[in-house]
């Protein structure tokens, strides 16, 4: 009987094995896909997510995949009008101690499952749809639409915003639509004019949207997010294809460079934002969750990736210290995690308001909205919440 099963080889899924690896404690994980891998976009991973990964000794492998920006701007939707925003590089890795990095989520979720299997090369089973979970005497055990099952002392939720193990504990999350669409694509660098391709994070702000686009992969590819307030696309999903005349038209009257971009993505893909109500608890006998599964919060902070490694770090020291005593390991996670995600939630849905500026339209008041909401100081105020926060040091 493994120590742990872990359900779902995502982000979190992954870190919170090689945590507890790491740890000398035993793991599985059970991915439902026939293959390992992450879609086709980018991710940010901000300097509290790259202190839990380096502390599990993944900094080289990181840097020879990442981009570490020099800084993030901001532009103005129509006249392209640029704002230095906040410094990354060298000036965010001295004050936070480890840097703010831009990856293809396929580098990241490699260079986690070759960690994972360098520790243990059989812990991912892959074709594993887990269906099932329940308590037994002595911990729980989890079954899968092949018809076999698997006990272990713990089962981890960490199978993403469809949670089937956050159904199976606590029913349905009934998503509500935000009236926001996300699209996604991923550009060859090459395909952009030299002005663009430089190694810095762009927000373009504009008062119905924005578009983010920042460089992944060593520099070769530039990563392209743009939400849209809509009311025609519900579907909560990864993998659908959008068309690219529709994301034009999403952006039509925007900035010469922001179509340019639009006209250089292969396949832009489409996913319609929902919110879910916080959740009370996230455990049950030996059984949690954790991630997306449990708090899952809009992109407008670009955290939710980072909480599930925060979670995955935390859970694995309070069953480490507390293996034996079911209730109370769950429960000091429980009570480390619960806050802080709930706040990255709350903040998430309050960058909503400012990133759909409707002053923006206005060009006599841009000006005035941007400097009140998005310049330096402020941004200090608001992320050093976020960045400064140490997993790793978490007293459990
Ligand atoms: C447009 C957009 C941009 C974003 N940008 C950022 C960003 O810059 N930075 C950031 O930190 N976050 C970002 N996020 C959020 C981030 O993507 C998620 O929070 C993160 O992927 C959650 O990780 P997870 O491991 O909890 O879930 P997931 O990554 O969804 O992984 C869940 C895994 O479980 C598997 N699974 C599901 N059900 C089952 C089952 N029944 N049996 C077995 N396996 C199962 C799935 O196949 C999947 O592999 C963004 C999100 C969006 C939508």
């Amino acid at each position: 009987m493994a120590n742990v099963i872990i359900i779902g080889g995502g982000i979190g899924g992954l870190t919170t094995a090689l945590s507890l690896l790491a740890r000398g404690i035993d793991v599985d994980i059970y991915e439902q896909s026939d293959q390992l891998r992450e879609v086709g976009a980018g991710i940010q991973l901000g300097s509290n997510g790259t202190r839990v990964l380096y502390a599990l000794g993944l900094e080289q492998a990181l840097t020879d995949v990442a981009v570490i920006p020099d800084r993030r701007e901001l532009r103005h939707w129509s006249s392209g009008e640029t704002w230095n925003w906040f410094e990354l590089g060298a000036v965010s890795a001295l004050r936070y101690g480890t840097p703010h990095l831009m990856l293809h989520r396929g580098d990241l979720h490699r260079v986690l499952s070759d960690a994972v299997r360098k520790r243990k090369s059989v812990a991912i089973s892959l074709n594993k749809r887990c269906i099932g979970v329940e308590q037994t005497k002595s911990g729980a055990e989890v079954r899968f639409a092949d018809g076999t099952g698997a006990p272990a002392s713990y089962v981890i939720g960490a199978d993403g915003i469809h949670s089937e193990i956050r159904k199976i504990l606590f029913g349905p999350s009934n998503p509500e639509f935000t009236g926001v669409v996300a699209w996604r694509g991923l550009i060859p660098m090459q395909q952009l004019p030299e002005h663009l391709r430089r190694m810095v994070g762009t927000n373009w702000l504009g008062p119905r949207g924005f578009v983010l686009h920042y460089p992944v992969r060593r520099g070769e590819l530039m990563n392209f997010v743009g939400c849209v307030e809509r009311d025609d696309w519900r579907v909560e999903s990864w993998v659908t294809e959008g068309v690219r005349e529709e994301l034009a038209q999403d952006y039509r009257g925007w900035h010469d460079d922001v179509r340019r971009l639009i006209g250089a993505i292969p396949i832009p893909y489409k996913w319609a934002l929902m919110v879910r109500a916080p959740m009370e608890r996230w455990s049950k006998g030996r059984i949690t969750l954790l991630g997306d599964a449990c708090h899952p919060t809009l992109p407008f902070l670009g955290q939710g990736g980072v909480m599930a490694i925060e979670d995955g770090y935390v859970l694995a020291a309070c069953l480490h210290k507390y293996f034996e005593n079911p209730a109370i390991a769950l429960a000091r996670y429980e009570d480390i995690r619960k806050e802080r995600t709930a706040m990255v939630v709350r903040k998430a849905q309050e960058n909503r308001a400012m990133a759909f500026e409707p002053r923006l339209a206005d060009s006599n008041a841009y000006a005035e909205a941007i400097a009140r909401d998005w310049l330096e100081l402020r941004h200090k105020e608001r992320m050093d919440w976020l960045y400064a926060y140490d997993a790793t040091s978490v007293d459990v």
